[in-house]
């Protein structure tokens, strides 16, 4: 057509024969059919460049780094991001993430069950482990991981991120140690206010230790008929010294820093040692504590001595509440029953008293730190023992008495295995 149009007179103008129009017409709808098959792969070049820098870009502002394994679980790509963390990506290559990780013997359930997965070629979420750093400092990696599998399903290997999530983990660890030392000023304190009375309770037991073993001396001379009261005076003496070095040893246990301990317990042991701890303490206060313990009190999963902590703490409140109540008026009563707690057992453990009572408008903040009314409170015993009870997957709260006082309560779940392990 541009021939014609140009070049054959008369020139500049366009003559068809008929016989031409079916072909100007395939070769026009071709024409358009190519070009418009053209413009469609530059379009989905286009959009395959768009998302892969996309894909780039995400990759590059994230903080976590990408990586992928072959079948075998063995790292085949890591991308550059995991210097970040001190560690070379190629040193990885190869190498499969047990190879390097330091807690695989700490904690070879964990990761016991983490090749389970791998091999089962499931997909797994937030898997945190432990590996070490280009200057051998402990970092803390997450990962989570997909599997991947060809058009047969034959699987080819997992693809990932990681990221570090040491800052978190050290902080974590730092809270716990910082609870730790807060729990034991507190209990060191609390402790404080009835170590007096302990003094007193344990120089009771030393002084007949000393008049029976004087009265032993004394009887030692005589003849053999003497004998069976020489016996009775050294087991008093015995039973005497047994009571005084248990006294010792329970002061001993709360007032030492030990980590964190979980036992089957009964909560009636509990109760039974902080009665005997507070006794001569609440004796000087004019305090009669009475306890009510269910025989079905089921046992609990817990640490000992924190519990005890709890339960001391809630009683020297209670008797501090009462300070200025008559004293015919001043009754702490102890109580233990069989609860349920979510549908499921629990132990529950109420401390009820006759005191000054609880002001509705400050209810709420009782439990805060540092909340005192007492002029020499520091106003974390509410806030630490709260926190171990939580930490025990149960809960601690209050009540208003009907007459006066206030009941504090908390609740634990019964522990899986009952009777047979109670110590
Ligand atoms: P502290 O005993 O050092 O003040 P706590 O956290 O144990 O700290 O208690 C916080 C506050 O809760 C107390 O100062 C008191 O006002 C209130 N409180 C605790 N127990 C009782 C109780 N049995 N009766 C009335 N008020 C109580």
């Amino acid at each position: 057509l541009a021939f014609q149009y140009y070049f054959v007179p008369p020139i500049h103008s366009l003559s068809l024969e008929p016989v031409q129009i079916p072909r100007v017409i395939v070769f026009a709808l071709a024409a358009f059919f190519v070009g418009s098959l053209s413009a469609k792969q530059r379009s989905a070049t286009e959009a395959l460049r768009r998302s892969e820098q996309r894909f780039r870009d995400y990759a590059e502002i994230a903080s976590d780094w990408l990586w992928e394994t072959g079948p075998d679980h063995s790292f085949t790509r890591v991308s550059e991001k995991l210097t970040a963390v001190g560690i070379e990506p190629t040193s990885r290559i190869g190498a499969r993430r047990w190879d390097y990780a330091t807690d695989v013997e700490e904690e070879p359930e964990k990761w016991r069950l983490h090749r389970a997965t791998l091999d089962a070629h499931q997909p797994f979420r937030q898997f945190r482990y432990r590996t070490a750093g280009a200057d051998g400092s402990a970092v803390y990696l997450v990962t989570s991981g997909k599997p991947g599998f060809d058009a047969d399903g034959r699987f080819l290997g997992y693809r990932g991120v990681s990221s570090d999530v040491t800052a978190a983990v050290r902080a974590e660890q730092v809270e716990k140690a910082l609870h730790a030392e807060l729990a034991h000023v507190t209990r060191v304190t609390t402790l404080g206010e009835v170590t007096a009375s302990f003094a007193h309770e344990v120089n009771q037991p030393l002084a007949a230790i000393v008049n029976n073993a004087n009265a032993c001396l004394g009887l030692l001379p005589s003849g053999p008929d003497d004998l069976d009261e020489v016996r009775d005076a050294l087991g008093d003496i015995v039973g005497d010294a047994e009571r005084a070095s248990a006294i010792i040893q329970r002061v001993r246990a709360l007032a030492t820093r030990s980590p964190s301990e979980k036992v089957t317990l009964g909560l009636e042991d509990v109760v039974r040692d902080v009665v005997a701890v507070v006794a001569t303490e609440a004796a000087a206060r004019r305090v009669a504590i009475r306890t009510e313990v269910a025989p079905d009190l089921p046992a609990v999963s817990g640490d000992r001595v924190q519990l005890q902590q709890v339960l001391l703490n809630l009683v020297v409140n209670g008797m501090d509440a009462m300070g200025t109540v008559h004293e015919q008026e001043r009754l702490l009563v102890i109580r233990g029953r069989q609860d349920v707690q979510d549908g499921s057992l629990a132990a529950t453990i109420s401390v009820q008293d006759r005191g000054i009572g609880l002001d509705t408008a400050e209810m709420g903040r009782l439990f805060e730190a540092f909340y005192t009314t007492k002029p020499h409170g520091m106003g974390m015993g509410l806030a630490i023992s709260r926190s171990i009870i939580e930490l025990h997957g149960g809960r601690l709260w209050v009540e208003p008495n009907q007459a006066p006082g206030a009941t504090f309560s908390f609740s634990l779940p019964a522990a899986v295995s009952t009777a047979p392990n109670r110590y």
